[in-house]
C-alpha cells in the first residue's frame, strides 16, 4: 500500500533532475574520439544531441570491449545508455533494449589484398579469424563453427576495429569480420585490407538501455531518433561522416597514404602557419591543398591555374601572390582566398556548412555558389544548409535550370566532388593528427599511419 503512494520518478525523470545523461561508447572513428575541436563521431555527436534535446549534460565514457560496455550499463551511477555501433541480436536482447534503428550496416568478411580472396563460408575454414570479444560478429562466427567445426576463430578483448584492421593489413591474422560502415571509413588507413563478401544480410544499428520497470528512456530516445530522421539532422550526420567514404577507394587510399608520408612534411609547416594566421584548421587548409594538387607545388592545369593550391592569375594577384609556383606563397594566397570567400557568404549560413559553402565557392565561383542557392530556395529546399544547396548544384550544367540564373552555366558537379574529397581528407588528417589521450591505438596497435604521423601529434600536443 505504502510503495504504491511512493511518488516514483521514472528513469527519463531521474535523469532530468540529475542534469546528466551518463552514456557509454567505443573509441574508434565510427563512434567517439577526441579531435582539435574536442569530441567527436557519429555516435558522440547523436547522444549529444539527444542530451542536449532533454535539457541535460551528456557524460560519456568509452568501454575497453563489449562484454566490459554492457556489464557497466546499467551499474548503479552508470551509463544508462550504450551508443556505440551496436547490433541488436538474439542474445543481446535477453538483457538489453535495443532503440529505434538509425543506420543499416553489413557484416564483411576482410582479408589482405594480395592473398586468395575468400568467396564463401568453407574458404573461412583453416584461416585464423578475429573478432572483436562479445561482439556480433563474434555470435556469427559461433554459430558457423557449430556448423562447420573446421572453423577457427579468436575473440579479442583488448582489440578494437582499428586494431583488427591492422592485423589484417600486417598479415598478423588472416581475415577478420566487421560492421560495413567501420570498414569503408578505415579502408584509408589500412590499404591493403578487402572486403572478401559480405556474411549475411543488411542489420541494423541501434542504442541499447537496460530495462528498467519503465520505458520512459527508450521511449525518449525513440521519439528523439524519429526526430532526428523527420528533420534532417540524421541525414546530415550519416552525410557528414559516411557520405563521402568511399571517395578514395583502395588505389587512392594507399596513393594518399604515401603522399601523406612523402608529400605532406614538406609543407606541413606553410599550412599550420597560413591557417593560424587566418584562424582556420590547418588540416582543412591542407586537405584542400591535396584535393587541388596532391601536395605539388609546380603542377599546371590546362585552364591556366596553377601551383599547390591551384590559383588562377587573377586571384594570385588580388592575393598578393608573385609567385604561383612557390609553395609558401601559394598556401598563403589560399588560406587568404578561402577567408575572403568565407567572410563574404551570407550571414545566415552557419558552421559547419559555412565552411562547405566556402569550399564550394572556392571550387565553383561565388556567383554560381549564389545561383544555386536561389534555385534551392525556390525548390522549397533550405538555401543555407550545404545538403540542400548540394543537390541543386549539378542543375547549373542543365540548361532549364542555368537559364533561371544570374550567372548562368557552370559545371555544378564540380563543387558537389570537389567539397566530398575535402571533406574525406579533411576527416582523415583529423584522425592521423588526433590527440591520444590514452595512447591505446599506438602502443598497442602499431598503426602505420599513426606511427608516421607521430611526430604530428607531438607537435599538436605542445
Ligand atoms: N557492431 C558490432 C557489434 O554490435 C561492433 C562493431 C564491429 O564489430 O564492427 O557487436
Amino acid at each position: 500500500m505504502l510503495g504504491a503512494c511512493v511518488n516514483k520518478h521514472s528513469t527519463l525523470e531521474q535523469i532530468k533532475e540529475n542534469g546528466i545523461l551518463r552514456a557509454i561508447t567505443r573509441n574508434s572513428p565510427a563512434t567517439y574520439f577526441q579531435d582539435h575541436n574536442g569530441n567527436t563521431g557519429f555516435e558522440y555527436e547523436l547522444v549529444k544531441l539527444f542530451a542536449d534535446d532533454i535539457g541535460v549534460k551528456l557524460e560519456i565514457k568509452t568501454a575497453n570491449n563489449l562484454d566490459n560496455l554492457f556489464s557497466q550499463l546499467g551499474k548503479p551511477n552508470g551509463p544508462v545508455i550504450a551508443a556505440a555501433g551496436l547490433v541488436s541480436s538474439e542474445q543481446r536482447a535477453q538483457q538489453v533494449l535495443f532503440s529505434y534503428p538509425y543506420l543499416e550496416v553489413t557484416p564483411q568478411i576482410i582479408y589482405r589484398h594480395g592473398q586468395p580472396r575468400p568467396t564463401n563460408l568453407v574458404d573461412l575454414a583453416g584461416k585464423t579469424i578475429m573478432a572483436l570479444k562479445g561482439s556480433t560478429h563474434a555470435e556469427q562466427l559461433a554459430k558457423l563453427k557449430k556448423q562447420n567445426p573446421a572453423i577457427e576463430y579468436e575473440e579479442s578483448d583488448v582489440a578494437e576495429v582499428v586494431d583488427l584492421l591492422n592485423m589484417v593489413d600486417n598479415g598478423q591474422i588472416d581475415l577478420t569480420l566487421l560492421d560495413s560502415n567501420e570498414v569503408a571509413m578505415n579502408q584509408v588507413y589500412f590499404p591493403n585490407i578487402r572486403v572478401a563478401f559480405d556474411l549475411g544480410n543488411a542489420s541494423n544499428q541501434s542504442w541499447a538501455v537496460v530495462p528498467g520497470d519503465d520505458n520512459s528512456l527508450l521511449n525518449e530516445i525513440n521519439k528523439y531518433l524519429a526526430k532526428m530522421e523527420k528533420n534532417g539532422t540524421l541525414k546530415r550526420l550519416k552525410d557528414r561522416y559516411y557520405g563521402h567514404v568511399d571517395v578514395l577507394g583502395c588505389v587512392g587510399a594507399y596513393t594518399f597514404a604515401q603522399h601523406l608520408q612523402q608529400r605532406l612534411p614538406k609543407y606541413e609547416k606553410h599550412f599550420r602557419a597560413y591557417a593560424k594566421d587566418k584562424n582556420i584548421d590547418w588540416r582543412l587548409l591542407a586537405a584542400i591543398g591535396y584535393q587541388e594538387s596532391l601536395w605539388q607545388p609546380t603542377v599546371t592545369s590546362k585552364t591556366g591555374v596553377r601551383g599547390l593550391m591551384m590559383l588562377t592569375k587573377n586571384t594570385a594577384q588580388a592575393m598578393g601572390v608573385s609567385n604561383r609556383l612557390d609553395a609558401k606563397q601559394s598556401i598563403m594566397g589560399g588560406a587568404k582566398y578561402l577567408t575572403k570567400i568565407k567572410n563574404k557568404l551570407d550571414s545566415d549560413i552557419a558552421e559547419p556548412d559555412r565552411t562547405w559553402f566556402a569550399l564550394a565557392a572556392y571550387n565553383v565561383g561565388i556567383g554560381h555558389l549564389e545561383d544555386a542557392r536561389m534555385l534551392a530556395k525556390k525548390t522549397g529546399l533550405n538555401a543555407n544548409k550545404w545538403l540542400d544547396v548540394r543537390q541543386m548544384l549539378p542543375r547549373l550544367s542543365q540548361k532549364q535550370w542555368y537559364s533561371q540564373t544570374r550567372y548562368g552555366y557552370a559545371r555544378g558537379g564540380e563543387p558537389v566532388h570537389f567539397v566530398a574529397n575535402i571533406q574525406r581528407y579533411y576527416d582523415i588528417l583529423t584522425w592521423v593528427t588526433k590527440p591520444h589521450p590514452d595512447k591505446r591505438e599506438i602502443i598497442k596497435g602499431n598503426l602505420r599511419i599513426l606511427d608516421i604521423h607521430k611526430d604530428m601529434l607531438q607537435k599538436d600536443s605542445q
